[in-house]
């Protein structure tokens, strides 16, 4: 349980002051935020609580800061547009622990991330026996301690000619699915004309010894090749080839196009060396009582807490303490079922900004502003409760915690509130309350209304007239599960973080019924082009709007295109490559980011640019297109699924998971007839005011009225509560959880005495 600190800060020096902010949609807001206290920030989504927690306080004290580093440290930190602010004062140190994956980098794990893993590695080279070495020979980013195989990735990649081979097609028809062996391709013509096979028998008719030449060979002298071979001396084949010019490279150095055409002709197992250890044999051979630190770094965190504790080492016992300290904080944010070999990047938003908690609270730093991002996505209100007094324990080390949040229980735990509002976009970005918990629950604010709303439990709840049913459910951590799904109804599917739900529901459901769709919260692929515009279609209907009102071919509106900056070609920012240093990324300055050469910024459709219309948000583009059908039919459906303030060109990368999904949602539902939809979504509301709850729910209620099937993974207790039928999973996380305890109406689930979840809704219901 938390404790609100009372004696009120005095002084000047105790306070963050903000002065005429107008980031994004703020309006001249003025606000102080207490030092060493945790202030929430609250309003419904789009009123700018990001803009100014984030895009204000945070953007502008982490430019303070990088001011006075060097260069080269400058160009590490991460690059935000600058706050548009007339004056801040009392700025400190600050950290974002947002929602942001951890994408991409193989190398990182939970360990890792979460900075435990060093701290076991100086265990191990302190106590474990026989000692590999001293620390880095346990690591499996360090030469010394990595698998050699796979060079610490646990991981092999190789070409599957399964996927890489149409054997039905000779090689001139191009049996070769990789685009650098298209036909008419120089490598194309290698392999035609090499002299090796017959190029017009489909390959599943030629002799194996031949067709292992021609995909294996490594600079073979060809005895025999076609007249019309292109001169140059060796033969290397097909599969050599794209190891080394695809596979060998870091994932960084390919264009998008090269790691598609590569992910449809790769599979990925497990290392045959390591065991997906990604350690070598020296590393794995060091064991103490009996376990080697790739046994650890596999067992589930609140296990290996036990066998931590359970070590009897005095000469290492400030170590082992500090080891307990992280792995307790682990559990205390719901993260006790994971193991720390677990890749960083298989994590949901909400797991890495708790995963990022804990590093911080290692760090053991105060005087620091940290700055969360609804901390408690995809936590049940069994977990928020604990991630509460992780919280109260930064701030009490001296710290500053500033919270965006709706959840409930966080804001009824802060020292301080600020309200904004009343709407969204350009109907919020105002302060509506400043003050206590107690005191915003007295106002007539959105946030106000919604702390006081008595939920209300479905007692109509539809019935199902047929069901499909998951048959024993294995994977994961399920325990053999059978549960029927009804159809045609709203059902949630709760239960505590890692208990089950996604493997029951976004995996095995789909796995055996292939009917049903998961939209999640993944970041979507496409790379920093893509944008709500171009999710939802409606990029090119744009360019030939702005085409049709100018006579400029729509081309000219494409900054993949004639419209692109010449200096930027249409990037936004120019990058100056400094050889051994990270690149430099500036803003370029002729277009002055808007990606846009001059000729198209000239040109208007209702004195609207092209980049200002991208900079406008769903509902006022809306406006704009009013005599284009199809776009507004498809921006309509952004309102309808709350996301009317998202600007329609701004780059997917900023939004939240919660909002990537809801985008998903709005693109499925405008290109799908709704009836017999059967949609899975993975905590829908995360990122959602309780308003805006309340919307969602009775747009779930349309889909699931027009025959569709919704079924949703959920912690929200509105959501619960108003669904027709619950499962609930449980009762713990990882191996102490995937069973069965609940299936029913929420009424029923009040009423269990097993569930965890029916208490806590019980308790919400009063
Ligand atoms: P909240 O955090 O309350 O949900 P935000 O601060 O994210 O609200 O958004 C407030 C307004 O600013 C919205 O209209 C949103 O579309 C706009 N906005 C947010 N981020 C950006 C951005 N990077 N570029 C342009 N507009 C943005
Ligand atoms: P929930 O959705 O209830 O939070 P999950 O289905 O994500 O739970 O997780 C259930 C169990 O399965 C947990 O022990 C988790 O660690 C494990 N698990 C989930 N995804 C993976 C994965 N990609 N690899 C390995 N284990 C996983
Ligand atoms: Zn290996
Ligand atoms: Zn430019």
């Amino acid at each position: 349980t938390t404790t609100a600190a009372t004696d009120e800060p005095q002084d000047r020096e105790q306070w963050i002051r903000v002065e005429g902010a107008r980031t994004n949609n703020l309006r001249d807001v003025s606000v102080r935020v207490p030092k060493h206290r945790i202030t929430v920030f609250t309003g419904v989504s789009g009123s700018g609580k990001s803009s100014l927690a984030f895009g204000t306080i945070a953007t502008e004290a982490q430019r303070l800061v990088s001011d006075t580093y060097p260069l080269f440290v400058r160009n590490r930190l991460p690059q935000g547009r600058a706050a548009d602010v007339d004056r801040l004062d009392g700025l400190m140190f600050t950290t974002i622990v947002d929602q942001r994956p951890f994408t991409g980098n193989a190398r990182s794990t939970v360990g890792t991330a979460s900075d435990i893993a060093p701290l076991l590695r100086l265990l191990f080279s302190r106590i474990g026996s026989p000692a590999a070495g001293f620390s880095p020979a346990y690591s499996f980013n360090d030469p010394g301690g990595m698998c050699p195989r796979c060079e610490g990735l646990g991981v092999v990649d190789d070409i599957d000619l399964g996927l890489l081979l149409d054997r039905r097609r000779s090689l001139r028809e191009g049996a070769i699915r990789f685009p650098t062996f298209a036909p008419g391709t120089y490598r194309w013509k290698r392999m035609v004309h090499s002299g090796l096979v017959d190029p017009d028998q489909p390959l599943a008719a030629l002799p194996a010894a031949g067709l292992d030449t021609l995909l294996h060979a490594e600079g073979l002298r060809l005895s025999d090749p076609d007249p019309e071979y292109p001169k140059a001396g060796r033969f290397d084949g097909v599969v050599p080839r794209l190891r080394t010019s695809y596979l060998r490279k870091t994932p960084s150095r390919l264009t998008d196009e090269e790691k598609t055409a590569l992910d449809r002709v790769v599979t990925r197992s497990t290392c045959p060396e390591c065991g997906g250890t990604r350690l070598n044999a020296t590393a794995r051979a060091s064991l103490i009582d009996g376990r080697s630190i790739a046994d650890w770094t596999a067992t589930p965190i609140g296990e290996l807490r036990r066998i931590v504790a359970a070590l009897r080492f005095p000469s290492v016992a400030p170590l082992v303490r500090t080891i307990r300290e992280r792995l307790d904080a682990m559990k205390s944010v719901g993260l006790g079922y994971l193991s720390l070999d677990r890749a960083s990047n298989t994590l949901s938003g909400g797991e890495a900004q708790r995963v990022k908690i804990v590093r911080h609270l290692g760090s053991a730093l105060s005087d620091v502003c940290y700055v969360f991002d609804e901390p408690s996505a995809g936590l049940h209100p069994h977990d928020v409760h604990r991630l509460l007094t992780l919280l109260t324990r930064l701030r009490d080390a001296h710290n500053t915690v500033l919270v965006v949040e709706h959840h409930p229980a966080v804001i009824a735990a802060a020292d301080h509130i600020i309200d904004l509002g009343p709407g969204a976009g350009t109907d919020g970005g105002r302060i509506q309350f400043e003050g206590t918990p107690a005191e915003i629950g007295a106002t007539r604010t959105a946030t106000g209304r919604m702390l006081h709303t008595r939920i209300r439990v479905n007692d109509r709840p539809r019935t199902a007239r047929e069901v499909v049913t998951i048959n024993h459910a294995t994977a994961h951590n399920l325990h053999g599960i059978t549960v029927d799904v009804p159809l045609r109804v709203l059902t949630a599917v709760t239960g505590v973080a890692g208990s089950g739900k996604s493997t029951l529901i976004a995996s095995e459901l789909p796995r055996q019924h292939p009917a049903f769709t998961v939209i999640g919260q993944a970041p979507l692929h496409g790379g920093i082009r893509s944008t709500p515009a171009t999710v939802l279609d409606i990029a090119e209907p744009v360019r030939e709007a702005f085409s049709n009102a100018t006579g400029l071919h729509p081309s000219w509106f494409s900054t993949n295109s004639r419209g692109a900056c010449p200096v930027c070609k249409g990037r936004g920012i120019v990058v100056t490559d400094l050889a051994f240093l990270d690149d430099v990324r500036t803003t370029c300055e002729a277009c002055d980011g808007s990606r846009f050469n001059p000729t198209t910024l000239a040109a208007g459709l209702h004195g609207h640019t092209i980049a200002q219309t991208l900079s406008m948000n769903a509902t006022r583009a809306k406006d704009l297109f009013s005599d284009h059908p199809e776009i507004t039919r498809r921006l309509a459906w952004l309102d309808q699924v709350g996301l009317g303030y998202l600007t329609i060109g701004q780059s997917l990368d900023t939004l939240s998971g919660g909002e990537r999904q809801r985008l998903l949602l709005a693109r499925h539902l405008s290109t799908t007839e709704s009836a017999h939809q059967r949609i899975v979504l993975d905590e829908p509301t995360a990122g959602l005011h309780g308003n805006d709850v309340d919307d969602l729910l009775t747009l779930l209620d349309r889909l699931v009225d027009s025959g569709a099937t919704v079924i949703a993974i959920e912690h929200n207790q509105r959501v619960i509560a108003h669904a027709d039928h619950v499962i609930d999973l449980g009762p713990g996380a990882g191996a102490d959880g995937g069973r069965i305890l609940y299936q029913g109406p929420p009424a029923g689930l009040i009423a269990s005495p097993h569930s965890l979840t029916g208490r806590h809704l019980r308790d919400f219901v009063r």
